[in-house]
């Protein structure tokens, strides 16, 4: 099979040096590690990342309060009514799919994990909805596990990086973890996302923008990003 660029021996070793390196410029800037979804449990957390697909954590915040004072927990989510789930959702986008998504995970939280979190990431690949980046947050949030997620913002990040080779999320996550140390993979993926989020954002750019700065930019090609 041929071998992804970043897989030869020299091209991993500069991949290496390269993140490792983006991690320790951007951990400094951006320190916390938390998701910026709204939230008070492990249940909750899931349900309001599965929520995230294809919106942004802005618009699921605004949904999930009256969401979770309804349905504080798996057993009640599991027996809602689905046209009341989508009438709260329906900010989001996508509600009937995230509706029938979010309520058949509380069905399986209820019986087979007794209301709680997946203990295993592969546990939670099951479910209805998720997919790795909501297995590798919820993991690493709930579980204290290193967890490599890999939303819209890190995927462009490690694109204009050269990092990934292409928009391919599941791609990116092995290079990640093939050549950056488990220890630094939460704090990363928490970095880079605000990186993407606040600097090296999809249209604007800071290296493309004047008067603007961006902490990567001498080590930066900055692959596919328009001044
Ligand atoms: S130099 Fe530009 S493209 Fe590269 S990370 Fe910074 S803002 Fe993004």
């Amino acid at each position: 099979m041929k071998k992804e660029p970043s897989e030869t021996p020299g091209a991993a070793r500069i991949t290496a040096l390269l993140l490792e390196e983006v991690h320790r410029r951007l951990a400094p800037i951006w320190p916390d590690a938390h998701p910026l979804l709204h939230y008070h449990s492990c249940f909750e957390l899931l349900i309001a990342v599965i929520l995230s697909a294809q919106t942004t954590d802005e618009q699921v915040n605004m949904v999930t309060e009256e969401l979770f004072d309804r349905f504080p927990d798996a057993k009640k989510l599991a027996e809602a009514d689905i046209a009341e789930v989508e009438q709260i959702i329906h900010p989001v986008g996508f509600f009937h799919v995230k509706a029938r998504h979010i309520i058949d995970t509380a069905k399986v939280l209820e019986e087979r994990f007794g209301g709680n979190i997946p203990p295993t990431l592969e546990q939670m690949l099951e479910l209805p909805g998720v997919g790795r980046k909501t297995a590798n947050l919820v993991a690493s949030a709930c579980h204290e596990v290193p967890g490599i997620i890999v939303d819209t913002h890190v995927l462009r990040v490690l694109l204009r990086l050269g990092v990934c080779p292409k928009k391919d999320a599941g791609l990116a996550e092995s290079i990640v973890r093939a050549n950056l140390s488990p220890e630094k993979h939460t704090q990363f993926s928490y970095s880079v996302n605000r990186h993407g989020k606040f600097t090296c954002t999809a249209r604007k750019p800071a290296c493309t923008q004047e008067g603007m700065s961006c902490p990567l930019e001498d080590i930066c090609p900055k692959i596919g990003a328009k001044g």
